[in-house]
């Protein structure tokens, strides 16, 4: 087999188990040189890929030469400055990241316009403008794609510029392992190096304070130098729990925006963009029914829509209402989301209380506890907002809201009555 051709089939059968990003800063970077017996001798652009590549891809690469030459076959690296230089070369194209999440692919509502222009104007003012950006907002609503779109654009536009994504949970497994081969110092380097770091999910940082440390410092070090930064969440800086203050202040020094559940006209508009991307015909009264049923997610409204193509494509026919009805049914049987007033119908009976007491300002214990538990379960059990709850609790302040969230979450874990008593609550009121 020609060394090329080899190589090539290297780099694929790595990429499987590779981040993207990993590939192509590390992975394909590699030149190789020469096959002798045993050894595939290669050379790469600097020493910190000879260290990067032992320590994180040396097994894959190894794994996949000894399974395409049949037999146990190594990799061995030398630096060769000059590869640095032509790598330098601006690229025609660079490979995206996740090539369905781009701007042109987002559909735009009022519910997403806000966070679809933030991350819009970051990618026209890299590091100046908005930094970090902070997009958050329920699952399925579209961060990770504006994330990664963001990525896409910065890339393509400047394909010398390094762009790094990846979520917070990737960032923690390579940090522990960069501790484990006695690489943090190359982990680091890595992230420092980077032009725009884009980290998706970062609750996932919630409670792990090494993790928060390391990322403490590759936050500074980015910052310092105006370089973009971009995070997703599924919740607001401040509702992430156990995050340190000094990593939620500096999460909080650019711009935060949220992305909302879609508005009717969007979830009309998303379908009518995915059945056409699709060649699917839907029928406008099926899109109704579609919209009207699935309003949670954007997720689950492509779920829906797929599930209606399989049907279709497998019954040979076109949808009409009541074959999308019948197809649709089980996904449209979810119950409806639990309110705030039957949070505190529930909370009031278990307490032999009203839920007028609940609601009113009565500062005594006797009220306060139930109180706090009620908001507690608002916020976990329902779809409520902060502001939605502290509106239904007589007006008080959101802050309110997340005080009792914290307090009773503290107290949930040193009181293990009190846990249950919590606990079953939150199984009554979703049995309710
Ligand atoms: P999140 O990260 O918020 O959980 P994702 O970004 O993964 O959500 O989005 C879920 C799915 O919905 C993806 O396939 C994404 O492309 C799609 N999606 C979300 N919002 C939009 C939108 N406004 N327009 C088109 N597709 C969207
Ligand atoms: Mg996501």
């Amino acid at each position: 087999m020609e060394l090329d051709a080899l190589w090539g089939k290297v780099v694929a059968q790595v990429s499987q188990n590779v981040e993207r990003n990993d590939v192509a800063c590390w992975i394909s970077t590699i030149e190789p040189r020469e096959l002798r017996p045993g050894v595939l001798v290669a050379e790469v652009p600097s020493r910190l890929h000879v260290e990067r590549v032992r320590a994180s891809f040396h097994g894959e690469i190894t794994r996949a030469l000894s399974h395409l030459l049949g037999g146990d076959v190594t990799l061995a690296l030398s630096v060769n400055g000059s590869l640095a230089r032509a790598k330098a070369e601006p690229r025609p194209e660079p490979p995206p990241f996740w090539p369905a999440y781009t701007f042109e692919k987002f559909v735009v509502g009022t519910s997403n316009e806000i966070a679809y222009k933030s991350a819009l104007d970051v990618t026209e003012a890299p590091g100046q403008r908005f930094n970090p950006l902070f997009l958050y907002g329920g699952v399925g609503l579209g961060k990770t794609h504006l994330a990664t779109a963001i990525a896409n654009r910065l890339a393509r536009a400047v394909p010398r510029r390094r762009v790094t994504v990846l979520s917070a949970e990737v960032f923690a497994n390579e940090l522990i392992q960069s501790f484990r081969t006695n690489r943090a110092e190359a982990f680091r380097e890595r992230f420092r190096t980077s032009d725009v770091l884009i980290i998706d999910d970062v609750q996932f940082f919630a409670g792990k304070e090494r993790m928060q440390e390391e990322f403490f410092h590759t936050f500074n070090a980015l910052y310092a130098t105006r370089k973009q930064i971009v995070l997703a969440s599924d919740q607001p800086p401040r509702d992430i729990p156990n995050l340190e203050d000094r990593l939620r202040s500096r999460f909080e020094a650019g711009l935060i925006t949220d992305i909302e559940k879609p508005e009717l006209p969007l979830r009309l508009a998303i379908l009518a963009r995915k059945a056409a991307t699709i060649g699917f015909e839907l029928p406008r009264e099926v899109a109704q029914l579609i919209a009207s049923k699935v309003v949670s997610s954007v997720r689950e409204l492509e779920g829906a829509l797929h599930r209606l193509v399989a049907a279709c494509r497998l019954n040979g026919r076109t949808p009409d209402l009541s074959f999308a009805f019948d197809t649709l049914r089980p996904l449209f049987r979810a119950r409806p989301p639990r309110t705030v007033e039957q949070v505190q119908r529930l909370v009031a009976e278990r307490f032999r209380m009203s839920a007028q007491d609940l609601v009113c300002r009565k500062r005594t214990s006797r009220y306060a506890m139930p109180r706090q538990v009620a908001m507690y379960l608002a916020r976990k059990g329902t779809k409520a907002t902060y502001a939605e709850i502290a509106a239904g609790f007589g007006g008080r302040d959101h802050t309110t809201i997340m005080h009792a969230v914290k307090t009773v979450e503290a107290r949930k874990t040193r009181d293990v009555e009190f846990s249950a008593m919590v606990e079953s609550l939150a199984e009554k009121l979703q049995s309710a």
